[in-house]
């Protein structure tokens, strides 16, 4: 027993079964889900210091017959610790470089899609055959992919996930340091990670106007991207006052509601209609 009144033992094992109730629900979920479409990408928007837009990040969302709509944060961990990432990651790879078969097809450019990446994709011996077979498929350049690893990542299994990064580097496709400042990595760890922008974390962007050491790191980090030749991307703007603070900073790049929501598709198209036509 973890508590010493009865009842509160009770009520504890009840929560507990409750959550691992809800655990194995959302990784059956998963495995059928994926069969049965219920999987979709949305795009979030990224602007330069213009305004202009600069690249999307692709965003998973999943709408459950039985469970309702699950937020990646609370179905990603969950697959991490099943094993089930690699499905999920396989489908987004797919989709990501459909979507950009399908532009480049119907309008005069298509922007940059970063995908998220979890640690143990990073580290999978087969990561390489499938990010490119996914391009052959689409007939995809590998600079129209942007692949996001957080600092946490970058470090969980550090030789294999080098020889990756450098092997895609190689390859062609961009590479970006995702919640950037919550890691607690060394300067000399990041300077072997051959990444080519830093997301600076939003819990940072958050405090700029209350909290002037989380200002004070946000400075720092952008220091740390210039000495590591990294464009920085600020996460999470939601207000001009935070843009300006960014943009005085030196940033180069911005994505956060102040700017756009994670959007569909269809909505996105109307934004790339404004692109000239092929
Ligand atoms: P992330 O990669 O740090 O993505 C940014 C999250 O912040 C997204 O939440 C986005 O919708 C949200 N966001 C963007 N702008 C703002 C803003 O101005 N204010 C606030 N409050 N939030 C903003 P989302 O889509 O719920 O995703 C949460 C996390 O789930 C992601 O964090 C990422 O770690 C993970 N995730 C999402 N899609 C995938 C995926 O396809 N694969 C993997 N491995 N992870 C994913
Ligand atoms: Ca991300
Ligand atoms: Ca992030
Ligand atoms: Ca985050």
């Amino acid at each position: 027993a973890r508590r010493s009144s009865d009842q509160s033992v009770t009520l504890f094992d009840e929560e507990d079964a409750l959550q691992i109730r809800r655990s194995v629900e959302i990784e059956v979920g998963i495995v059928n889900g994926l069969k049965q479409n219920e999987f979709r990408l949305v795009y979030q928007p990224k602007v330069d210091r213009e305004g202009k837009i600069a690249g999307l990040e692709a965003l998973l969302r999943w709408e459950s017959p039985s469970l309702g709509n699950v937020a990646p944060a609370e179905f990603i961990p969950i697959a991490e610790r099943a094993g089930l990432i690699r499905l999920i990651s396989n489908y987004v790879m797919n989709q990501v470089c459909c979507q950009v078969r399908d532009w480049l097809n119907r309008y005069a450019d298509c922007p940059v899609i970063a995908l998220n990446l979890s640690a143990t994709d990073i580290a999978r011996n087969d990561l390489l055959q499938l990010i490119d077979s996914c391009c052959n498929r689409y007939d995809i350049a590998p600079s129209y992919i942007e692949f996001e690893i957080t600092e946490t990542g970058l470090i969980a299994n550090e030789a294999l996930t080098i020889h990756h990064l450098d092997e895609l580097k190689a390859r062609g496709f961009n590479i970006a340091i995702d919640d950037f400042g919550t890691g607690y990595s060394s300067l000399s760890k990041l300077s072997h990670f051959p990444a080519q922008s830093v997301k600076i974390d939003r819990s940072f962007v958050a405090q700029i106007g209350y909290n002037k050491k989380s200002e004070m790191i946000i400075k720092a980090i952008i220091s740390l991207a210039n000495i590591l030749s990294c464009h920085t991307v600020a996460e999470g703007v939601e207000n001009e006052a935070q843009e300006s603070f960014l943009k005085e900073i030196g940033c180069d790049y911005f994505q956060g509601y102040y700017y756009y929501r994670p959007l569909e598709v269809s909505a996105l198209e109307l934004l790339l209609t404004e692109m000239p036509a092929k």
